[in-house]
C-alpha cells in the first residue's frame, strides 16, 4: 500500500542521491514534494488552507496557529521555538524522504539548473500560502545590504490573491503599502518613540487599498506592507527577515523584539538607523500603486489549444529578476506540453490529472501529517524538454501555480504592463 502520511515515511539523511535519481527517472524530472506547515506565534490562522481544522495548532498551542503552508522551500522558517526541519520541504518517493535541501546540495545543476547552481549554491527562492484571519503589523524586509550585517539574505515579495483559497475575504481584505506622500522621518521615528504607550500610530501614515482576488502587488525590500487578510500565493526570496514598525494589531501586541529580529544588535534602540532601514522615495511614492500593483497578463493567445499561461507575479529590482510566477489553467480532457525556462515548484489550486509521470489531484482537506499529490518541483531539464500536463476531469480545470527562481525569465513583464 502506498503511504499516506509522512508517519509512514522513512527520513533519508545521508546519501540522497540513489533515492532522488530513481524519482526523478520515476517522475520524468518531476519531484513530488510533501505540504509543509510553519505556525507563527503572533497571528491568526484564517482557516482557507484546507488543513483540517483539527490540526490548525498542531505545533502546540505555544507555537502559536499554522497560517502558512511553503512550497519547494530550502529555507528555514526563524521561528522561536521551531522543530528542526520547520519550513524545510521534503521529497517524497515510494517509503522515503528526503529534504529538498539535501537534494539540491547533492544534485544541485540537475535540480536547479546551472545557472542557479553556480551563483547560489541551493534552490533560492521559495513560495508560501499565507492565511491569516486578520491583517498582519506594518512591516518591511531588509535589503541584501541591510541583512547581510546580521548574515542573513535580504527579501523581495510579491502576491497572488488565488480565487481558489479566496472564498471569504476574511476581517480586512485592505492592505496598508508605504507612506503617505509628504510623510516625515520625524513622523515614523515619533511612532517608534511611542512604542510602549499603546498603537504607535503608524497605520496613521499609510494609505490602504482593497484587495481584488484574481491581482497581486509586487512588494520590495525596505517597503512598508501591513498584508491584509485574504489567502496570498507569495513567491519570494528563500529568507525570513523582517522588521515590524506596528506595535499593536487588532488588539493584540507586537513585541519590540519583532521590529529588531533581524538588526545587528548595537542599532537595537537606534530610532534613526530603524527609520534609515526604510526606502523613503519608494514608500512614499505618489504613484505607489502604478508601480506595484498587478494584475495576470496572458504569456500567449493559447486558448484554442484548450489553456491558458499567464504571469502573475513579475517585476524588477533596479533591472534584476528576483522571482516569477505563472499561472496555468487546462481545460478538462485537454493534454499540452509546456516548456519553460528554469526549474519551478508548482502547487494544483484546482481540478486533477497528470503532470509527466505523476499524477496531480488538488486535496479537499489535509491533515497535519498527510502526503498529498498537489506539489511538484520540476528540474530545469524536464522544464526545457517541456512538461505535458493533461486534465482527467470532466467538468473542472486543472489550475496550478507555479514559481521560478532568478533571472529565469527575462520575457516576463514589468509592472504596469497590464496596462499596455
Ligand atoms: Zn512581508
Amino acid at each position: 500500500m502506498a503511504p499516506k502520511t509522512v508517519k509512514d515515511l522513512k527520513t533519508v539523511t545521508t546519501n540522497a542521491r540513489p533515492m532522488v535519481e530513481a524519482a526523478l527517472e520515476a517522475g520524468g524530472g518531476c519531484l513530488r514534494l510533501a505540504p509543509n506547515w510553519v505556525p507563527r506565534s503572533f497571528l491568526h490562522p484564517g482557516k482557507r488552507l484546507k488543513l483540517h481544522p483539527d490540526d490548525l495548532y498542531a505545533y502546540g498551542l505555544n507555537r502559536g496557529g499554522i497560517d502558512e503552508r511553503w512550497f519547494g522551500s530550502t529555507t528555514e522558517a526563524a521561528n522561536e521555538g521551531r522543530v528542526p526541519d520547520e519550513g524545510l520541504s521534503y521529497v517524497v518517493f515510494e517509503k522515503r524522504r528526503v529534504l529538498l535541501r539535501d537534494a539540491v546540495a547533492e544534485l544541485g545543476a540537475d535540480i536547479v539548473g546551472k545557472a542557479i547552481w553556480k551563483k547560489y549554491k541551493r534552490w533560492p527562492v521559495y513560495s508560501k500560502f499565507f492565511d491569516n484571519m486578520g491583517p498582519i503589523p506594518h512591516h518591511m524586509h531588509q535589503s541584501q545590504k541591510q541583512a547581510q550585517k546580521v548574515k542573513q539574505d535580504g527579501k523581495p515579495e510579491s502576491y497572488y490573491f488565488p480565487p481558489q483559497h479566496n472564498n471569504v475575504g476574511n476581517n480586512f481584505p485592505y492592505t496598508f503599502f508605504g507612506l503617505c506622500p509628504g510623510t516625515t522621518k520625524a513622523q515614523v521615528r515619533k511612532c517608534l518613540a511611542d512604542w510602549n504607550k499603546g498603537d504607535n500610530g503608524i497605520l496613521d501614515l499609510a494609505p490602504a487599498y482593497r484587495l481584488k482576488v484574481g491581482t497581486g502587488w509586487f512588494v520590495p525590500p525596505c517597503v512598508l506592507h501591513a498584508p491584509g487578510s485574504l489567502c496570498t500565493y507569495e513567491p519570494q526570496w528563500g529568507s525570513d527577515v523582517f522588521g515590524m514598525y506596528q506595535s499593536l494589531v487588532e488588539g493584540r501586541e507586537v513585541p519590540w523584539s519583532l521590529l529588531v529580529k533581524d538588526v545587528p544588535p548595537a542599532k537595537h534602540k537606534d530610532l534613526d538607523y530603524l527609520v534609515d532601514q526604510l526606502d523613503w522615495e519608494q514608500n512614499t511614492d505618489p504613484d505607489f500603486k502604478a508601480n506595484h500593483y498587478l494584475e495576470p497578463i496572458p504569456v500567449a493567445d493559447t486558448a484554442k489549444a484548450g489553456y491558458l499561461d499567464e504571469w502573475i507575479c513579475y517585476g524588477r529590482i533596479e533591472g534584476w529578476q528576483c522571482v516569477t510566477a505563472k499561472k496555468l489553467t487546462v481545460q478538462p480532457g485537454a493534454k499540452i506540453t509546456v516548456p519553460d525556462k528554469g526549474a519551478y515548484c508548482l502547487i494544483n489550486v484546482e481540478g486533477e490529472g497528470r503532470i509527466n509521470a505523476l499524477r496531480l489531484e488538488c486535496p479537499k482537506l489535509i491533515g497535519f501529517h498527510d502526503l498529498t499529490q498537489d506539489e511538484v518541483f520540476v528540474t530545469e531539464t524536464a522544464a526545457k524538454a517541456g512538461v505535458v500536463y493533461e486534465n482527467t476531469s470532466a467538468s473542472e480545470p486543472l489550475v496550478i501555480l507555479r514559481y521560478f527562481g532568478p533571472e529565469v525569465n527575462p520575457d516576463a513583464p514589468d509592472v504596469g504592463d497590464a496596462n499596455k
